[in-house]
């Protein structure tokens, strides 16, 4: 069996095409969308996020603001940067670089972003939404990202299996509910799962998004499987690498995605879609 490394490239070009094109027709009304991104601190995984995601908007025309606040801010004057932006018109998304330091309360801050602004998911009215398949709503930018993937490499997901590794809020469960409501078969695993071989063996289409270094060998999958990789790690050489060690699936997968190179350089497209999206909602255009 030939293995197919799909890339996440062609998927974030095709997006990106399509945003510049509709930020033109935005700039011909004089109306330029904006993104602010919140940051504290100086975590690197924050930082290089923030990176692709300014240079991905800055392609687009989109534009952006970064606020960078101390490690030690308090939750008061998070909560007071963050009302700053829901009521400043000229700022049509914000995201929140998570997980937030402890001091901070995630679930006192996920209720005060303004759900229209709120361009990753992280207020409940838009985790609602997803659950209830409301298109209307913001989705997390990274499982909607791995839909992207299958949307464009064709996978077929009507009636398939698919698993899911991996039940966190930001991955594994959005991920799983946009799986089931394009009519596929969901399992979800995680650390509790008995027989994690056993279930993940069963996938058609199989999700990983656990956070181990290359603990899916081809032991994990089924003939022909297609296999994406959502976990970005590091291996015991430092190097950046995925949940799936990509060398032992060849030969046996039929798809699988790269880390680098995979879901992680689409995550940024589906940002700045809706970034894009909540401009025009919030300027009523269609
Ligand atoms: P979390 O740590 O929040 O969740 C990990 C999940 O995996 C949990 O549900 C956990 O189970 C499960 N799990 C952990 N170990 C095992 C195991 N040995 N067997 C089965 N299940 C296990 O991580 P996230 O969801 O935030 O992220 C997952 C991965 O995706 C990370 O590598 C992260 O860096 C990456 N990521 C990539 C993004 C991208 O753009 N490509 C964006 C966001 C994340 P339990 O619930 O029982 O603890």
């Amino acid at each position: 069996m030939n293995t197919d490394i799909i890339k996440g490239k062609p998927v974030a070009d095709k997006i990106t095409d399509k945003l510049i094109k509709e930020v033109e027709e935005l700039k011909e009304k004089n109306i330029i969308p904006k993104l602010s991104i919140v940051r504290v601190g100086e975590k690197p995984d924050d930082i290089s996020y923030e990176r692709g995601a300014v240079s991905r908007c800055s392609k687009i025309g989109i534009d952006t603001e970064r606020i960078v606040l101390d490690e030690d801010v308090s939750e008061e004057k998070y909560i007071e940067t963050i009302e700053k932006l829901n009521k400043d018109k000229n700022i049509n998304a914000i995201l929140c670089l998570r997980p937030l330091p402890e001091n901070i309360d995630e679930n006192i801050i996920k209720n005060i972003i303004d759900p229209e602004k709120d361009v990753d998911c992280f207020n409940p009215m838009n985790t609602s939404k997803l659950f209830e398949g409301d298109k209307e709503g913001y989705a997390p930018c990274t499982p909607e990202a791995v839909m992207k993937i299958l949307e464009y490499y064709d996978v077929d997901l009507v009636g398939k299996n698919t698993v899911v590794l991996g039940r966190s809020l930001i991955v594994g469960r959005p991920v799983a509910m946009m799986l089931m409501e394009e009519h596929s078969t969901v399992t979800i695993c995680h650390s509790k799962t008995d027989d994690l071989v056993k279930e993940a063996k069963k996938a058609d289409v199989l999700i990983s998004a656990i956070g181990k270094a290359k603990i899916i060998d081809k032991s994990y999958i089924k003939e022909d499987a297609i296999v994406i990789d959502v976990g970005i790690n590091l291996d015991k050489d430092g190097n950046l690498c995925g949940d799936v060690d990509t060398n032992s699936v060849r030969g046996k997968a039929k798809m699988v995605t790269p880390v680098p190179g995979g879901v992680g350089s689409v995550t940024t497209s589906v940002l700045a879609e809706h970034v894009i999206r909540a401009c025009k909602k919030q300027n009523r255009i269609d």
